[in-house]
């Protein structure tokens, strides 16, 4: 069969495609047969094309602004026969691009490494049996059963299709979601129009189909689209964008301020080469060489601890806007609930009945309100559950003595109160074999399943929300089993009553079809029911969610609920959890009639949504930010993946949620979980803390660099510090010291702030005074020590290794006040981030190199200094480091 793969398939008879490859509609391949099969073909996966090649990745790091800069000042000084300033200079170019290379090589294997943790999973049949196996196990001929939400793993032929729609846009571009079918083709229908095919790589956005596999991997048409596949995301945030933008503005004014000190000394009569020096110096001095390398460290720790707390992010940029979240709306089940269900009460033939026992296990006994266990169990409450059993799609096992739901633990929750009143899964599944059915989806609210009853005819089975069910019923069938009218309030009474009590409510009802009805369509089933019963289950609220609701709250983060469920159910569910004003619920029906600006209004206070359809998130989402606000939301089905595109992060569920949702969101929870949301927020917090940190340590030094320049230029006297000792200052500074910061653990309070404004700018002028205060304090320092030097008769030498070394020691100092923004080093932990005494020590250990070493000497033209010099260095430094101190404690007060 392996010159069939590769063939056009859609012009023949499923059955005669299925033949071609061996394949077996009903049982599927064997088990032997795709080990086979796997030899040769191999796994279903997409050779990664190469996006760039290393080498060129390296190159493109020269291309920036400020590099350019450098390397002319290497090309001129060469020119100018300054062998050993060419080569420092051109040196820290290299050191540069190859800490960036080097960097950013390991960020994209990060984010490679992440999207590889994200495997896609398909349905197939094998040996006759159903199985969730990862996507690269498909082999050619594989069955594949497609339901809405999933990805398609592989091209397919279609054997069975219901209404079946697909997404292909990854293939074509085209967005608005194809229909298919499983009819035979003409011959010539061209790619796009071969309805009854569907190719890797697209969703399933509604609807179901079985398909037999003809290609996998590269042979598929998506693998052949060689462009589509270099993906590896842009490693671009909306601050690396703003620096960058900031690299070209100090471009200009470097450019302006080296005319100007090249200008000005010649017109005062030095030498010109002199004064090209000075320029050079300037040049390098004002430009922050270690920033965009600290910038890209930063963010790649950050994911990697959002990683450690079960958050996967997917697009870059998330990790700073996870930082200013404002609101966060969430789903209520299973992501601020366990979803571990389990039935409490049911309500059949008007009377109310107890269940006992916890979990999936089928221990525990159904029992009347008063508590007695019922002689003979009336007909409705028997039906009640049969409907339970039979309109289910999930299986309850037991593994390692542990009760476990495979599928819906809804669902698993009526098997389990089921055999709690005697009913057996097998049996009954065999007396009443399945013919059809109509899926769950949430915007319908229920779902019907078609059986052949044992004795002869058609039964139809349905449940889902209160509301659903009872649109479809006009009776209810009574306790002797015989129907009566419906009385409508009495059931929702009785539902309020349970949804008060914050049980999750299902309700069920049944309706004969005569045996020419194969198949069942939303019509068959939109009136004539009879009504069954009630169950009501309790879905308990995750402790951690408590916890982190609070920390939101304390954060200045709204937390909204919005769900499926009912608005009572919803309401005490969000009263136990600690959601503001959960009392006031907002339904899906009153959403749809409110105005805009209404919604507007809304939006601001109400913290619970019920009832509320996919859709109706988007819309919820853009009114959010149409107030400012910076909306993470969660989403797992096929229809929130606009509200998830839309959301500045969109959440999906990693266990739960559907291939669509993941595609469209930007973060994935390995755990479902409200908390790992919190987490990831207070990671963000933390991220964006230590870049600001890391800017406000570094440009002060640029600033007071490059004023000792200005200054001595326009005093005419020599310069305090050369051209290569800057970049000396900066680049050991900035590796040994700055980086450190990276390292900085999030500050305790962290989670007691307000959100920051996304529009707010990085630099406070708070900030902006303090490194003007510091740089200030650089110059004053650098040049008087430098005088006190000179005039105490020491050689130029001997005097620029003072400047310099004084310089790299008030960093070193000032980096402890930059340990925090606002906080003294010692309340943040004197030694809770033990790399900055690492890095120090090495730091002390190059100065003393840089002082002492005769070929250090040479290239940087430094020269062995005495005691009392360290010492007023010393102390000049931590005269700053106090300053700052003072400085901080004063602004705090304020
Ligand atoms: P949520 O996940 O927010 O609780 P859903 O959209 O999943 O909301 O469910 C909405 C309603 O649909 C539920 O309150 C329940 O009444 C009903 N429902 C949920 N799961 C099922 C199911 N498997 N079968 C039938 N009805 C269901
Ligand atoms: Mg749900």
């Amino acid at each position: 069969m392996d010159n069939l793969i590769g063939r056009h398939w859609h012009y023949l008879p499923a059955e005669e495609v299925i033949d071609l490859l061996d394949g077996n509609k009903d049982q599927g391949l064997d088990l032997f047969e795709v080990d086979h099969r796997r030899e040769q073909f191999g796994y279903n996966v997409l050779t990664t094309k190469k996006g760039k090649g290393p080498l060129l990745r390296f190159l493109l790091q020269f291309h920036q602004p400020l590099v350019y800069i450098l390397l002319a000042a290497t090309v001129i000084t060469l020119l100018l026969q300054e062998w050993v300033d060419a080569g420092v200079i051109f040196g820290v170019v290299l050191v540069n691009s190859i800490i960036g290379f080097l960097q950013e090589s390991k960020a994209v294997k990060a984010m490679e490494a992440l999207a590889r943790t994200m495997v896609t999973e398909a349905t197939v049949l094998r040996s006759g049996e159903k199985r969730r196996i990862s996507s690269a196990e498909v082999a050619p001929g594989d069955i594949v059963l497609l339901q809405s939400g999933d990805k398609v793993p592989a091209d397919m032929r279609l054997i069975s299709v219901r209404d079946l729609h697909v997404d292909e846009s990854a293939l074509t571009g085209e967005s608005v979601a194809v229909e298919k079918c499983d009819k035979i083709l003409p011959h010539d229908t061209i790619l796009a129009d071969r309805r009854n095919m569907v190719y890797g790589s697209s969703l399933v956005t509604y609807g179901q189909a079985v398909g037999i596999v003809v290609a996998i991997g590269d042979a598929t048409e998506v693998g052949r689209i060689s462009e589509l596949l270099a993906t590896t995301e842009e490693l671009e945030t909306p601050l690396l964008r703003k620096i960058a933008r900031f690299s070209k503005v100090l471009l200009y004014v470097i450019l302006a301020l080296a005319a100007v000190t090249f200008g000005v000394g010649v017109f005062r009569g030095q030498s010109a080469l002199d004064m090209f020096m000075a320029a050079v110096a300037l040049a390098v001095s004002a430009i922050p060489e270690g920033l965009p390398a600290a910038m890209t460290i930063t963010l790649a720790i950050g994911v990697a601890r959002m990683a450690r707390k079960q958050a996967i992010i997917r697009k870059l940029p998330a990790v700073e806007t996870l930082g200013s979240t404002t609101v966060i709306c969430s789903d209520k089940t299973g992501t601020l609930t366990e979803n571990q269900m389990t039935v409490q009460e049911i309500m059949a033939g008007s009377a109310l009945f107890k269940v006992t026992g916890g979990g999936y296990e089928p221990a525990g006994k159904i029992l009347t309100s008063a508590g007695e266990v019922p002689g003979d169990f009336p007909v409705a409450l028997t039906e009640c559950l049969r409907c339970g059993l039979l309109c289910n799609d999930s299986l309850v096992v037991e593994k390692e003595e542990r009760w476990t739901v495979q599928g819906d633990p809804t669902e698993g929750a009526l098997l389990a109160a089921a055999a709690k009143g005697g009913l057996s899964d097998r049996e009954i599944n065999e007396k009443w074999p399945r013919l059809d059915s109509i899926p769950f989806e949430s915007e319908h609210q229920y779902m019907a399943t078609l059986h052949a009853a044992p004795e002869g005819g058609h039964v139809v089975y349905a449940k889902g929300s209160v509301e659903a069910m009872l649109e479809r019923c006009r009776r209810v069938l009574s306790s002797d089993g015989e129907p009566a009218n419906l009385d409508t309030g009495a059931i929702l009474d009785a539902v309020e009553a349970m949804a008060a009590r914050g049980l999750r409510v299902l309700a069920f009802a049944r309706m004969e079809l005569p045996e020419e009805k194969q198949k069942i369509f939303h019509e068959d089933v939109a009136e004539g029911m009879i009504f069954l019963g009630l169950q009501g289950m309790i879905d308990p609220p995750r402790a951690e969610a408590v916890e982190a609701v609070r920390n939101c709250h304390s954060a200045g983060i709204r937390v909204k609920m919005i769900t499926g469920d009912h608005a009572l159910t919803a309401s005490a569910i969000a009263g136990q959890i600690g959601l503001a004003h959960a009392e006031k619920v907002v339904t899906g029906r009153e959403l749809a009639d409110m105005s805009d600006t209404e919604l507007l209004e809304t939006v601001e206070d109400v913290s619970v949504y019920a009832r509320v359809a996919p859709e109706q998130k988007l819309r919820l989402v853009e009114a959010l930010q149409a107030n400012g606000h910076i909306v993470a939301m969660t989403g797992d089905g096929v229809n929130d993946a606009p509200a998830l595109k839309r959301a500045d992060i969109g959440v999906a569920m990693g266990i739960t949620g559907t291939d669509v949702a993941k595609e469209a969101a930007d973060m994935v929870l390995t755990d479902d979980n409200f908390a790992s949301i919190e987490a990831a927020v207070e990671e963000g917090r933390g991220t964006f803390d230590n870049l600001t940190k890391f800017i406000v340590w570094t440009l002060p030094t640029n600033i007071g660099e490059g004023l000792v320049i200005l200054a001595a230029v326009f005093l005419g006297t020599l310069l305090p510090i050369l051209a290569v000792q800057i970049l000396w200052i900066n680049m050991t500074t900035a590796v040994l010291l700055g980086l450190m910061l990276v390292f900085e653990p999030k500050e305790w309070d962290i989670m007691d702030r307000p959100p920051r404004l996304p529009a707010e700018p990085i630099l406070t002028p708070m900030l902006i005074r303090r490194m003007l205060m510091v740089g200030g304090l650089m110059v004053l320092g650098a040049f008087g020590l430098f005088k006190w030097e000179l005039a105490s008769g020491a050689e130029i030498t001997e005097a620029r290794t003072v400047a310099v070394n004084l310089f790299v020691m008030v960093e070193l100092f000032y980096l402890f006040n930059c340990r925090s923004l606002t906080k003294s080093v010692f309340k943040i932990g004197f030694f809770s981030n033990p790399w900055i005494f690492g890095g120090c020590a090495v730091m002390v250990v190059l100065q003393i190199l840089f002082t002492y070493v005769p070929v250090m000497n040479t290239a940087f033209q430094s020269a062995p200094i005495g005691i009392g010099s360290w010492i007023r260095i010393l102390a000049v430094s931590i005269l700053v480091m106090l300053i700052v101190g003072v400085e901080k404690r004063y602004t705090n007060r304020n």
